[in-house]
């Protein structure tokens, strides 16, 4: 008897693999504390004596969070925008 074996399908020729590399960049608008006798901005920052319960520079630039931490007060919710920018690479 004879047995017939298929060969490994061979690779399809001429397949056209594209690689795309994206960069993309997403923005949220973050308020400051709206208590008038406050104001503290909300977010981390590095400067000494300013604002000193958000003074965190290992935290510099992220956002507070819905509780000031200055006065206590609630905060405005931060507002996504999405993405604001995005770049593809071929
Ligand atoms: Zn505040």
């Amino acid at each position: 008897m004879n047995t017939m074996i298929d060969p490994a399908p061979a690779p399809t020729q001429g397949a056209d693999v594209t690689l795309r590399r994206r960069q993309s960049l997403e923005a949220s608008v973050v308020r400051a504390c709206t208590n008038p006798e406050c104001g503290a901005g909300g977010v981390f920052h590095d400067v000494p004596g300013v604002n000193v319960a958000h003074y965190d520079p290992e935290r510099k630039d992220q956002p507070v969070g819905p509780i000031c931490l200055c006065c206590g007060a609630e905060r405005p919710a931060d507002e996504p925008q999405g993405e604001i920018w995005s770049r593809e690479y071929r």
